[in-house]
């Protein structure tokens, strides 16, 4: 089985943002968020699933969910609306998903965004591209594809932990020599290279080797049940709103069979 993942050269990335546009398009996000929701435009959200943060040094770092090879969002779902593939890639099915917002809280990088402008809002991260990716719609992500210095470039785990370690060995003055991504969290798949650390782009040094779903298991274990009071409630909400929406669709259906008569 192929297990894919991304591999990002900082040390490339010239801050276009062709693969921001190019992800947006791709997977139809919709508009970035009203100001009230999203006061900083180019900050990941719910319609921006991969953006750009700016190091004090002047690198361009790509953001967006790591698809960690242990998952603390797939373990913290309490209904199983997100998952891991085989392929590696988490993903997340809004039809489960009762808006908890559990998966936010256990993430270690902060990676999954809230519709919070929407009536029915969900979950929304980064995906891999992975339903157009099996489904040979695409041949690799809309963003990897998208870039024109291929700072970012999509392939096998292994493969690309290969070209990772070629590189840092052909140019050592180039690279810090460390392949972020590799260990931490149990390791993920999404991995990065760069001359400059990463710790305030979205790799905390805090974050260890160890993957997390144990601790978010435990964490959550310990929400208080007012909390999960919540939770119940958006799920009565969530389902009351669906069920509703099906009702509608039906009764539009049966309106369609019969002509539109009244
Ligand atoms: S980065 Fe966060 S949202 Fe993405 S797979 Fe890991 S825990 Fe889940
Ligand atoms: S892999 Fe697909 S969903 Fe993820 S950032 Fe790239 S284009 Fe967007
Ligand atoms: S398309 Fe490539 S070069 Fe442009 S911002 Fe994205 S990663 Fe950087």
């Amino acid at each position: 089985m192929k297990h894919f993942a991304i591999l990002t050269d900082v040390t490339r990335c010239i801050g276009c943002e062709a693969c921001v546009e190019a992800c947006q398009k791709t997977n139809g996000t919709g508009d970035d968020a009203p100001h009230r929701w999203q006061p900083d435009p180019n900050a990941l959200s719910s319609s921006r699933w991969t953006t750009l943060a700016h190091t004090r040094e002047g690198r361009f770092v790509r953001v967006h969910c790591r698809h960690c090879l242990d998952p603390s969002c797939v373990a913290a779902c309490p209904v199983g609306a997100m998952r891991r593939t085989p392929q590696g890639a988490v993903v997340y099915d809004p039809e489960i998903c009762m808006g908890c917002r559990y998966c936010m809280i256990a993430c270690p990088f902060r990676m999954t965004r809230y519709e919070w402008s929407s009536a029915v809002p969900k979950v929304r991260k980064c995906i891999l591209c992975y339903q157009k990716v099996m489904s040979g719609e695409l041949e690799q992500p809309a963003c990897t594809a998208a870039c024109p210095t291929k700072a970012t470039v999509f392939g096998e785990r292994e493969a690309l932990l290969a070209e990772a370690r070629r590189r840092l060995a052909a140019e050592p003055e180039r690279y810090i020599q460390h392949i972020w991504g590799e260990h931490e969290v149990g390791g993920t798949s999404v991995l990065y290279l760069s001359d400059v650390p990463l710790d305030e782009a979205g790799w905390p040094r805090t974050l260890g080797d160890h993957p997390r779903p144990k601790l978010a298991r435990e964490v959550l274990g310990t929400v208080p049940w007012t909390f999960a009071g919540v939770a119940v409630a958006c799920y009565g909400v969530h389902w009351t709103l669906d069920r509703r929406r099906k009702v509608a669709a039906a009764e539009h259906s049966h309106e369609d069979e019969d002509g539109g008569e009244q």
